[in-house]
């Protein structure tokens, strides 16, 4: 990372990203890697320059196309519950955006398949991981909530919009023992979940109540 755009001053220096990651362990985040890589990983390239000065806000903004980069705590959150368990070989990943959920896991695991249903997005983020250096991400353009079927099964599955309920295909692409986080619900009640396929069935965790845009088929 030599780009000088990486480094940022002011309210995207270094001092401003300690604070975000300060705040996210007084919120509760505990897996150290998490943590480290938040911090050393540039959120305001993600965004708009307009908006570059609240990047390290902990808060969602706006990408375009009426999407938003996630709240970095909730981004903080699902990777440390995708993490939690043995080392994750083969990733899915439903609705790349801008690409900040993908980075952030990219060198905490070996492989991401990332599926994002607006082109415009999903070019932007292909870019943005390339400048970065991150090179273990395939993208696809699709509708994620038919999930990847020629490179399943995955070991870790982690969607980034909501469904009224979990889509079957995603619950069929894990592996055994693979898991799963998922927001689910009608809007404003929203649940995020963590589902582990055991070989009898599915086990369920709420992880608490979130807040995301709604899971849409087909591509845009
Ligand atoms: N992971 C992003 C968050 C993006 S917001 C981040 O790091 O900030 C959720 C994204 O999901 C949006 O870009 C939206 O276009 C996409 N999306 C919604 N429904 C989808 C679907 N069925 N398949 C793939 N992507 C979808």
């Amino acid at each position: 990372m030599t780009d000088p755009r990486f480094a940022g001053i002011g309210m995207t220096s270094a001092r401003t990203r300690d604070r975000l990651v300060q705040r996210l362990r007084d919120q509760g985040i505990a897996n150290l890697a998490v943590l480290d890589r938040i911090r050393n990983l540039p959120r305001h390239i993600f965004v708009d320059e307009a908006l570059a000065s609240r990047a390290y806000e902990d808060t969602a903004l706006p990408i375009g196309f009426g999407q938003t980069i996630s709240q970095p705590y909730i981004v903080a959150r699902m990777t440390e519950a995708l993490l939690e368990g043995p080392p994750l070989r083969k990733v899915l990943e439903v609705g790349t955006g801008c690409g900040y959920q993908s980075a952030v896991l990219a060198p905490l695991v070996e492989r991401i398949y990332s599926i994002e249903r607006i082109s415009g997005l999903l070019e932007r983020a292909k870019e943005r991981l390339k400048e970065l250096g991150v090179r273990n991400v395939r993208f696809k353009l699709g509708d994620g909530s038919e999930g990847w079927k020629s490179m399943a099964p995955f070991d870790g599955i982690i969607v980034a919009a909501a469904a009224l309920t979990v889509p079957e295909e995603l619950l069929a692409q894990l592996e055994v023992n693979g898991r799963l986080i998922v927001p689910a619900g009608t809007e404003g009640q929203q649940q995020l979940l963590r589902i582990v396929r055991r070989e009898q069935g599915y086990e369920r965790r709420v992880l608490g109540p979130v807040s995301f845009v709604p899971l849409v088929g087909g591509v845009g």
